[in-house]
């Protein structure tokens, strides 16, 4: 019954690994590959990493703008 929303992180590989960080969210380490995507989100914590200066990471940044404005 959270309403934090998850996490976005841009990461520079295709293949990161994910322990939840050191709070309350934090789970056993796993190993995600994004494949042919550009973004992947974690079965576990749902944080989302997305390949730096991707598409995706681009409309990230427009969205987080967006939002500020
Ligand atoms: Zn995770």
């Amino acid at each position: 019954m959270s309403t934090t929303p998850p996490e976005t992180l841009s990461v520079d590989e295709k293949s990161v690994a994910c322990d939840g960080g050191n709070g309350s969210l934090g789970h056993p380490r796993v190993y995600l590959t994004m494949g042919d995507a550009d973004s992947i989100t974690c079965p576990y914590c749902d944080r989302t990493y997305v390949l730096k200066d991707s598409a995706a990471a681009q409309k990230l940044v427009q969205e987080e703008t967006a939002v500020k404005a």
